[in-house]
This record gives C-alpha cells, structure tokens and sequence, in this order.
C-alpha cells in the first residue's frame, strides 16, 4: 500500500521526515517528493506550497505520477468554532472552497456545476482516525473545513465563513485536495490542528504556534500509519 503524506509548508511535514530518518528525494514538477518505507507501508511525502493551486498540483502528482492509493494530508488551521483552542485537532467530515462564487448566476457559494459545495472525505480513515484519538487519549473535532486562497484574519470574514459553510475551521488547501482525491477515487483524510483564531491577532499566533501545532498533528498522523501498517 502507498500512502501519501502531504502538507503545504516544510514546517508540517518536517516531524514527520525527522521521524522517518531516511528517505529518497525525487524532484518533479518544480517540487520534492520524499520516498520512504514505514513499518511495511510505501510512503510519499511533500510539502505543497500554500494556497488551492499548488495543493492540487501536488495531490494530482503524488497519485497520477508517484502511484498513491490513498493520501493523508497533516498541517494547521485557523479556527472558526469558538471553541475551538490552539493546538485542538480538526478531522474533516466535508471540505469547501468559501472563495468560490459564480453566485451572479443564481448558485450558492462554493458550487460550480458538475460540482457539489461539500465533498465527504473517507469514513473508514475517519474511524481510524477516532481510534487513534480514543488511544491518545485525545479531544478531536470532526467538522467541516473551508478553504479559499485567502489567509483569514478577519472577524467579519470569518464569521461569515461560519454562517455560509458552517465550517469549524478555514485553511487554504483542504477544499482542492479534496477534489482531486474525489476525482481520481483515492481515501483521503484531512487533519488540521489549530494555529490562530482567524482573527486580527491571527498572522502573529501563526507565526508563533505553527511549528508546535505542526507537530500536534504530524504526531496523530504517524500514529494512524502505525495503525494502518497493521492491516
Ligand atoms: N507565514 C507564511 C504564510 C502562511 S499562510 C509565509 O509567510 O510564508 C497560512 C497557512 O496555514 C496555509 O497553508 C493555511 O492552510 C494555514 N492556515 C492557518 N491559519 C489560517 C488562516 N487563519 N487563514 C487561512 N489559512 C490558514
């Protein structure tokens, strides 16, 4: 079985290269692509680069060219749900894009034809998911994520973003991975723990809490290769 690890910064994938130790670097389509092996499982890891345009490049390659069967995705997000605390981990139920609008034309936010608002992500990668949580002994929170290529730091946007999609948190590559995933009939699972309130304090508790949450997150999606290694 091959696994793609992908997030959009070297920051979130970086834990999880440590922890691997060794590792080929392929270069392809202007990006690096880490090969490695885990416990058995035949590994793909990349950082995407920031925003929807890259992240489908990368998601698209890591499947098409580098022959991934299903593809995790670990990095950090802005919270919506105000309960939601920095360091919280968010497990995708459904993704959306908030910046996509043809609604001139009478459709909702975040449709195109032949298209849908949300796309499910995979129920048996939920579930493991939620066996990793129970063992951690960890809080995690499915919900909806919405993404656009936009860093939100914006009450207004934000609460917009809440009431529109009825997201929990807003990132800016969940919603084009998610598509392409769809597309090409490949699991996918998408974990984001929180590193700023999408507020105006949001670009400083980035910058101040993103390698911690990174690693938050990486640490839950090594523990769900260990499980998946398993089967
Ligand atoms: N500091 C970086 C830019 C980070 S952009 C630089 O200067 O290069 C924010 C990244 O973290 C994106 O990959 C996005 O997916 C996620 N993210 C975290 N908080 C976010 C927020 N409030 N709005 C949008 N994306 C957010």
């Amino acid at each position: 079985m091959k696994i793609a690890i992908m997030g959009a910064m070297p920051e979130e994938i970086a834990p999880i290269l440590k922890e691997l130790g060794s590792y080929k670097t392929v270069e392809y389509a202007g990006n690096s692509y880490y090969e490695a092996s885990y416990k058995g499982l035949e590994l793909v890891i990349a950082y995407s680069k920031i925003g929807k345009v890259f992240s489908t490049l990368t998601a698209a390659t890591m499947i098409e060219h580098f022959g991934a069967e299903k593809l995790l995705f670990s990095g950090v997000a802005g919270a919506v749900s105000p309960t939601l605390q920095v360091g919280d981990l968010v497990i995708a139920t459904q993704l959306a894009q908030h910046d996509l609008d043809i609604t001139a034309f009478g459709h909702p936010y975040g449709y195109v034809p032949e298209g849908s608002v949300l796309v499910d992500t995979d129920k048996e990668l939920i579930a493991l998911g939620k066996e990793v949580a129970v063992e951690m002994g960890k809080n995690v929170r499915e919900g909806i994520i919405a993404t656009g290529d936009q860093f939100v730091a914006n009450e207004e946007r934000k609460n917009w973003i809440a009431d529109t999609f009825h997201a929990d948190a807003l990132e800016m590559e969940g919603g084009s991975v998610a598509v392409v995933c769809k597309a090409l009939d490949v699991p996918f699972f998408i974990l984001r723990a929180i590193s700023d309130a999408a507020d105006m304090d949001a670009s400083f508790s980035f910058d101040t809490f993103l390698e911690t949450s990174a690693q938050e997150s990486a640490t839950f999606v090594l523990k769900m290769l260990d499980k998946m290694s398993k089967y």
